[in-house]
C-alpha cells in the first residue's frame, strides 16, 4: 500500500537520520518496520515563525517496494526525412519547440544568431572583464538564449497554460536533478545549465534536426500576406512554410524589421528599475529570524516584494540568494543589469531586480512618435544613461540605497558581486521621475515589511531593463501572426511568456500549432 502524507519536520529532526520514517510511523500510527520506503515528492521550507519548518510531502511504501530509479521517456522520432518547421532562436521557447517538433514527427531547423554554448562562454568572459558586447554573442543571445547564464528558477505562475512537469521531466532527462520535482521553488544553477543545454542541442541533432549557429535573421520574404523565406546575415536565402519566431525579448532589430515591413506589433506595458544587491547574510538574518551565520541546513534565503506606489505597482523581480549581479546588454553603448546565481546558491551576496510596472498608455507621452516601439525606445534611453553614468564602458551607475533615497550622491560603495565594476552616481536624479520617485517610497516601505532591508549596506545598481518585452506581437487563437500565414511570434520576445518554463511550455504549443497548418 502507499499513502500520501504531509510532515511538518523542525530543524532539529531534520538533522536525524530515518526522520521521515519515525515520523510517518507516528502519524500514520504503524510500525516502522512496516515502512519499506519513502519518496518525498514535494519539499517546502516555511519560515515564517520563530521556528523554521520543513513541510514534507511523502509517499509512504508500507510494505510495498518502491520502483528503482525513475526514467523520464521522451518518444521522439527520426525526422532527418520529415517535413520542416524553422525555428528563429535558441532560448527556452525554441529549444522546447524543436523538442516538441521531434516528438510529433516534423523536422527542426533552427537558426540561432549566437554561438553555442562553449564559445559563448569566451564573449561573456569578455564582457566582464574586457568591457566588450558581442552583439551576437552575449548573457541574452546565443545557445540557450536568456536562459542560460540564468538562475535557472523554474518557478512559473502558468500553471494552467501548459504541462510544467513535462517540462522538468524533459529538464531531468536532459540531465538536471530530480531535486527540480521536489522543491516548491526549484532551480538549476547557472554552472549546471549549460550542460542540460548542450544536452538537448544533442538530442535535436541525434533525431534529425538541425541547428545552425552564427544564423542572424535579417529578414522576411513575403509574399500575398504568407511569409515565403527568410534571409540571413550571410546572405543564405531558406524557403520556408512554418516558422516560430522565438527571438526573446532582447531581439530589437526583429522588432524594428517587423514594424518596417509593416507587420503589426504592439507596444506593452513592462516594468523597469534598478537592481539591489545586500549582504547574504543581511537577508539570511531576516528571514530566518536568526543571529550570524544561517543554520547549515537552511539555503540562502530568498524574498518577494510588491507595493503599490502612486498607481503603480513596486515589485521585486528575479530575487538571486547567493547570487551574482551580471551585465545583460546586448550591444556596447547600453548598461543593462540581471542577475543569476550558481546551484549552491553560496556566493556571499543577494541581489533582486526592484522595478516599476509602466503603463504603456500613461507613461510614454514624450514617446508617441515611435507608434509601437514607444516603450523600447523608453527601454533604449535608459540604457544609455545608465551607460554615460557608468562611465561609457560596461561599469554600472550605483548608489548605496539609502543615499538613493534621501536623495545624496554615495562617496563610497559596498563591495559589490558586479564584475565589471561600479561607479558612484546620482541615479535619485538621474532615473526618470516615475521610476525614481516611486522606487525610493518603495524601498522605505520594504524596509517596514522586512526590518534591516533599508539599509546602507545596500547597494542600488542601474538599470534593470529587461524584465520582458516593451512589445507584443499579435497572433491569433490558431497562434499564428494576426496577419501574416506561416508565422507563429512565440515565447518572451511575442509578449507570451515570462521565464524559462512559460517559454519553454510556448514554445511548444506553437510547434504545435504550427504543424497543424502542415497537416
Ligand atoms: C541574466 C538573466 C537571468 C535570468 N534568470 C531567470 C531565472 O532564473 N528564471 C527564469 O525563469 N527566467 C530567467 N531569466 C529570463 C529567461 O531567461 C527568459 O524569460 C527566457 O530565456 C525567454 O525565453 P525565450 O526563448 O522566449 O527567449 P530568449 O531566451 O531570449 O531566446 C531568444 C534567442 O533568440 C536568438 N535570436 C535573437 N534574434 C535573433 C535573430 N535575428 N536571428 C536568430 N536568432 C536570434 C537569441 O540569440 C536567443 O538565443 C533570466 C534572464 C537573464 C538575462
Amino acid at each position: 500500500m502507499i499513502k500520501e502524507i504531509q510532515l511538518r519536520i523542525n530543524l532539529f529532526e531534520e538533522r536525524k537520520e530515518d526522520t521521515l520514517r519515525y515520523k510517518a510511523s507516528k502519524k500514520l500510527d504503524i510500525n516502522i518496520e512496516e515502512i519499506s520506503a519513502i519518496k518525498v515528492l514535494r519539499k517546502s521550507i516555511d519560515a515564517r515563525k520563530k521556528e523554521t519548518i520543513f513541510n514534507y510531502k511523502v509517499a509512504v511504501y508500507i510494505n510495498e517496494s518502491i520502483s528503482e530509479k525513475q526514467n523520464y521517456k521522451f518518444e521522439y522520432k527520426d525526422v532527418s526525412k520529415c517535413k520542416e518547421i524553422h525555428i528563429i532562436g535558441f532560448g527556452p521557447a525554441g529549444m522546447y519547440a524543436a523538442l516538441r517538433c521531434l516528438e510529433l514527427g516534423y523536422k527542426p531547423i533552427v537558426l540561432e544568431r549566437g554561438k553555442n554554448v562553449q564559445d559563448r562562454r569566451r564573449d561573456i568572459r569578455a564582457i566582464n572583464q574586457e568591457h566588450i558586447v558581442n552583439k551576437d554573442s552575449n548573457y541574452c543571445f546565443g545557445e540557450g538564449g536568456a536562459g542560460t547564464y540564468s538562475d535557472g528558477k523554474l518557478y512559473t505562475r502558468s500553471l494552467k497554460r501548459g504541462d510544467v512537469r513535462r517540462i522538468f521531466e524533459s529538464l531531468v532527462f536532459h540531465g538536471a536533478t530530480e531535486q527540480i520535482l521536489i522543491d516548491a521553488h526549484p532551480h538549476i544553477g547557472t554552472n549546471k545549465l549549460p550542460k542540460i543545454i548542450q544536452k538537448i542541442r544533442e538530442t535535436i541533432i541525434k533525431f534529425g534536426g538541425k541547428i545552425h549557429f552564427n544564423s542572424r535573421v535579417i529578414d522576411f520574404v513575403i509574399s500575398k500576406n504568407k511569409l515565403k523565406a527568410i534571409r540571413l546575415e550571410n546572405k543564405q536565402e531558406l524557403n520556408v512554410n512554418s516558422v516560430i519566431l522565438a527571438t526573446g525579448h532582447s531581439a530589437r532589430d526583429i522588432y524594428n524589421l517587423l514594424h518596417k515591413k509593416n507587420i503589426s506589433i504592439k507596444a506593452k506595458s513592462f516594468a523597469m528599475g534598478v537592481r539591489i544587491e545586500h549582504p547574504q547574510q543581511i537577508i539570511d538574518q531576516i528571514q530566518y529570524n536568526c543571529n550570524g551565520e544561517r543554520d547549515s541546513l537552511l539555503p540562502a534565503a530568498a524574498y518577494s516584494m510588491v507595493k503599490q506606489v502612486n498607481q503603480r505597482g513596486v515589485y521585486s523581480f528575479c530575487m538571486c540568494p547567493g547570487g551574482f549581479i551580471v551585465p545583460a546588454a546586448t550591444d556596447s553603448e547600453e548598461v543593462v543589469v540581471n542577475g543569476m546565481s550558481p546551484s549552491r546558491r553560496n556566493n556571499k551576496f543577494a541581489n533582486s531586480g526592484i522595478v516599476v510596472e509602466l503603463d504603456i498608455d500613461k507613461d510614454f507621452k514624450k514617446y508617441e512618435e515611435y507608434g509601437p516601439l514607444k516603450g523600447l525606445e523608453f527601454q533604449k534611453d535608459l540604457e544609455k544613461i545608465s551607460y554615460y553614468a557608468g562611465g561609457r564602458t560596461q561599469t554600472a551607475p550605483a548608489q548605496r540605497v539609502t543615499d538613493f533615497v534621501e536623495g545624496n550622491l554615495s562617496t563610497n560603495l559596498n563591495d559589490c558581486s558586479y564584475q565589471p565594476g561600479l561607479k558612484s552616481a546620482p541615479l535619485h536624479s538621474l532615473l526618470p521621475k516615475i521610476i525614481g520617485s516611486r522606487l525610493r517610497k518603495g524601498f522605505k516601505e520594504f524596509g517596514r515589511k522586512m526590518n534591516g532591508y533599508y539599509t546602507e549596506q545596500a547597494n542600488i545598481v542601474g538599470v534593470e531593463s529587461r524584465t520582458s518585452s516593451p512589445i507584443n506581437i499579435p497572433r491569433n487563437i490558431n497562434l499564428e501572426h494576426i496577419n501574416i500565414k506561416g508565422l507563429f511570434p512565440c515565447g518572451e520576445g511575442g509578449g507570451y511568456a515570462g521565464g524559462i518554463v512559460s517559454a519553454a511550455m510556448d514554445g511548444e504549443r506553437c510547434a504545435e500549432a504550427a504543424i497543424k497548418t502542415l497537416k
